[in-house]
């Protein structure tokens, strides 16, 4: 593909023609002609006029490692030739199945020693949902049914996805979210913590849950599960007293914890999983995206103790399984991987040096005229868009939704060389691992020259 000259007009008729896109107003697509994305090396993509972006967002907060890792396509050629596809129900296995459950073992938390696969993130949700519940069943506690989440959460577009997932846009497109999914609020200070101080408020929004369970009686209650930092939401960092305080609760009652680490997982916090720097000592953690840095699709599920030892030794079938679980290639990849991610040392660079370098250089944003407030944590960052910029965090003053400026600014960055995405009037970052600090640089300053530009519209 490197080198080869392609007709973006035709490519364009054609996407509209056949394609239907995840997410996305296909009336609006049709008027402008989707971008052609054809290649990527390092933190950079090029389209298919030629024009070179620097990716802020990982792909879609995937792609960890960066672009353009031979080994990894290697690996995956190898594996392909060598065994392609076997399935691993009943009593069979497969080579790189077997040495990734390994592999994530040693870098799991303590007492996660047992991997599920599935394809996706979504479909390692619906699993963790799957193990909660046969979990209770076999501890002999069966009403154990509700699944309580978090609103603005993103957890997946299958049906327990999206009924745990918190989006009125996506519930409102059917029957979500399913019987027995509960959500509560999201700890954004910005948003619910005015007149607290963000300790304060972290323990408020924490409590939230407790509120929750008592309102339909903890024993019904199968399970809690939220992202470490809320990522699609709009990088939500919670205050560090909350999921101490979720932790207590959960332990009160006895109530299995998830930690959803398909973004946080794999190094984007500054450790190999996000509940390792947030306080929380979760049951389950969900997991994809940064596992093969999106080169192959793979998600799963790490049991800790608590769950795996009543799936193992309680016995009995798990009714369970996708026919890509521990798919060969997908596999391979992740541990081909996770072996660059480990030479070059990049979950370290994050906690030492590049998260660190995002912080000073995204946090000077804040100066900008049009920032409220920008904050991040690792490699993920956002900032919020404001009309008018006030004293604290809370009397600033929000543009009208319909202005839809954050949709303005994402358009000045794609146009001029640096993906950002907008949640709302909040613009999100969350660059693969391996960017450097020069790399960091120019982003940042692509970010601000567009800031600029919107507010000259
Ligand atoms: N969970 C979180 C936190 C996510 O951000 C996503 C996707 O963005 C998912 C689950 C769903 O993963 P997938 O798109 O691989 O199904």
């Amino acid at each position: 593909q490197a080198g080869e000259a392609f007709d973006t007009a035709e490519l364009q008729r054609l996407d509209s023609a056949h394609y239907l896109h995840p997410f996305t107003d296909h009336g609006a697509l049709r008027e402008t002609g989707a971008r052609v994305m054809v290649r990527g090396e390092g933190v950079y993509l090029w389209d298919s006029e030629g024009r070179r972006v620097i990716d802020g967002m990982s792909g879609l907060w995937c792609v960890n490692a960066g672009y353009g890792r031979s080994a990894i396509a290697d690996a995956v050629h190898r594996q392909l030739l060598a065994l392609p596809f076997y399935n691993s129900f009943f009593n069979t296995t497969n080579v790189p199945a077997v040495r990734l459950a390994a592999k994530l073992a040693g870098l799991a938390p303590p007492g996660f020693q047992h991997a599920f696969f599935t394809s996706s993130g979504s479909e390692a949700n619906d699993t963790a949902v799957r193990m909660a519940w046969r979990y209770w069943q076999l501890m002999g506690q069966p009403q154990r049914q509700a699944i309580i989440s978090r609103r603005n959460a993103y957890h997946g577009s299958t049906i327990a996805g999206a009924s745990l997932g918190g989006m009125d846009a996506m519930h409102a497109q059917g029957a979500l979210p399913l019987p027995g999914f509960h959500h509560i609020g999201q700890p954004s200070y910005a948003e619910h913590g005015r007149g607290m101080s963000e300790a304060e408020f972290g323990l408020a929004a924490a409590r939230w849950l407790e509120d929750k369970i008592l309102e339909l009686g903890p024993e019904r209650v199968a399970a809690f599960i939220g992202e470490p930092v809320q990522g699609a939401g709009g990088v939500v960092i919670p205050p560090a007293t909350y999921w101490p305080e979720i932790q207590r609760i959960c332990d009160r009652y006895g109530i299995l914890l998830v930690a959803d680490e398909v973004i946080c997982g794999f190094g984007r916090l500054g450790a190999w999983f996000g509940c390792e720097t947030m306080g929380m000592r979760p049951d389950l953690i969900a997991f994809a995206k940064g596992v093969t840095s999106g080169y192959v699709p793979l998600g799963g599920v790490l049991a800790g103790e608590r769950v795996a030892a009543a799936l193992i030794d309680k016995g009995g079938d798990f009714n369970h399984g996708f026919t890509y679980s521990g798919h060969p290639a997908a596999c391979a990849a992740a541990l081909a991987n996770l072996r660059i991610m480990q030479d070059e040392r990049l979950v370290e660079r994050v906690a030492k040096e590049t998260g660190p370098h995002l912080k000073a250089r995204f946090g000077a944003l804040a100066a900008h005229p049009l920032v409220g407030h920008a904050e991040s944590i690792g490699m993920a960052a956002g900032l919020d868009l404001v009309r008018r910029k006030g004293a604290t965090l809370h009397d600033g003053e929000p543009f009208a939704r319909a202005l839809a400026v954050g949709m303005l600014c994402r358009a000045h960055m794609f146009d001029n060389g640096v993906i950002m995405r907008a949640v709302g009037d909040r613009m999100i970052v969350a660059p693969p691992l391996s960017m450097n600090c020069a790399q960091i640089d120019e982003m940042i300053d692509r970010i601000r020259y567009c800031l600029d530009l919107t507010l000259a519209d």
